[in-house]
């Protein structure tokens, strides 16, 4: 154990202290497995929170990114380059919408997002100057920006880091008369995850989504769907709106846009939303940059090539029917869709901490999210045979008496 504890030492020692990760230093990575410092082989239940939704290292990405490295990185938006366009030719095609703005990571494109539907809401709709309001939910999860914690239902992401920015008015998850309730003619947007991810993998009453949308088009209200995670397939649908045929008014991509390997996030809407936008008003020095395009390119490739929707879809199902078949006393509840799985820990069993470390001896890599919920959240490339031996692990931690 010397290495492992020496290198996680040094970023103790190092690094500012906002993360808790499993005591676990990992060094390479192939398809759904990783490798310790020690040699030790763990399947990835994680996925980078649904980024490598392609596997590690997938060869037709780790292609694109040396292939562009050798050619062009980055020219800033100053000038043109020549992989943009046909970056986001290709997502605004595969997705359905006329127009994209690339950024860099998820939070910035749910940024990008807001300050769309908020001009939107002033230029187009009529809203009187910053009194527009964009509703969201309770245990929302859209990044870590000074705005977007601002407007958290969670105590920690909030705490000591105001003032905040106004102009959010949040409800509960999965209430749709609370959100009937809360828009007014002031309201320009409806920003929502269609599951919860970082708040539980919490999954809304059927027909949530459908009616949300419905409720907008009625009042005039962009519906805001936050896709950074459910998105790309691993709910088992390319866009977990998809599941309720929702076509939301602006989709934020992020994670496994960028194939596991380079930050690339966009922010998808109709002309009406994004031709508000005028030279000088939205930016980012990196947004677009060739390597992301070329990167990006490949990461939705792979997933139409090796149609990981479909692979999510059928794996997941069966997947969480094992889950909920095995019987434990420590389990309250088997939720999801597709590849996105919670399993909730009672409270009488403690916290899911303690099942991840003892998944994590078993060579399986979950993390905790929201104290009580162990996640489940594989690469899509991974196999059934896989996933059967990672349940008879599971199994064993999740009937073993409580740590
Ligand atoms: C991860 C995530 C974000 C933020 O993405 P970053 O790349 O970490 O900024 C936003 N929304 C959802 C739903 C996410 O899961």
């Amino acid at each position: 154990m010397g290495r492992t504890e020496d290198l996680i030492r040094e970023v103790e020692c190092w690094s500012a202290h906002n993360y808790h990760p499993l005591p676990v230093v990992i060094e390479r990575g192939e398809g759904p497995w990783v490798w310790d410092v020690e040699g030790n082989r763990y399947l990835d239940m994680l996925s980078a929170y649904s980024a490598v939704n392609q596997g590690h290292r997938h060869p037709k990405i780790v292609a694109a990114l040396v292939e562009q490295a050798q050619r062009l990185t980055l020219t800033s938006r100053a000038f043109h380059n020549d992989q943009m366009g046909a970056f986001l030719h290709q997502v605004c095609e595969l997705l359905g919408y006329p127009k994209a703005l690339p950024m860099n990571t998820g939070a910035e494109a749910v940024e990008t997002a807001i300050k769309a539907v908020r001009k939107w809401g002033y230029t187009v709709k009529g809203v009187a100057a910053d009194a527009a309001e964009i509703v969201v939910c309770e245990e929302n999860f859209h990044g870590r920006t000074t705005t977007i914690v601002g407007f958290s239902s969670e105590e920690q992401y909030r705490h000591g880091f105001g003032p905040f920015t106004p102009g959010f008015r949040l409800i509960p998850y999965g209430d749709i008369d609370a959100l009937r309730g809360a828009i007014n003619r002031n309201t320009v947007g409806f920003l929502v995850e269609p599951i919860q991810g970082e708040g539980g993998v919490i999954v809304p009453p059927e027909g949530y989504l459908k009616v949300a949308a419905e409720l907008c088009r009625e009042a005039n209200v962009k519906l805001m769907a936050d896709e950074i995670q459910t998105g790309l397939g691993r709910t088992g649908k390319l866009l977990a709106s998809e599941w309720e045929n929702v076509r939301p008014d602006v989709v934020m991509l992020g994670k496994a846009l960028g194939g596991g390997v380079y930050p690339v996030s966009v922010t998808l809407a109709d002309e009406e939303v994004m031709d508000v936008f005028t030279p000088g008003d939205h930016g980012s020095t990196f947004g677009g940059n060739p390597l992301a395009a070329a990167v990006g390119r490949a990461a939705l490739g792979v997933i139409v090539e090796e149609r990981l929707p479909e692979r999510a879809a059928e794996l997941g199902a069966w997947f969480m029917d094992e889950l909920r078949a095995i019987e434990s006393p420590h389990v309250e509840q088997v939720r999801g869709k597709g590849l996105m799985v919670g399993v909730v820990v009672k409270e009488s069993s403690g916290t899911a901490r303690p099942f991840c470390e003892a998944l994590m001896e078993r060579g399986i890599l979950a993390k905790e999210t929201h104290q009580q919920v162990v996640r489940f959240a594989p690469p899509l490339v991974v196999t059934r045979d896989v996933l059967e031996q990672a349940l008879e692990s599971i199994r064993d931690v999740i009937q073993a008496p409580a740590a």
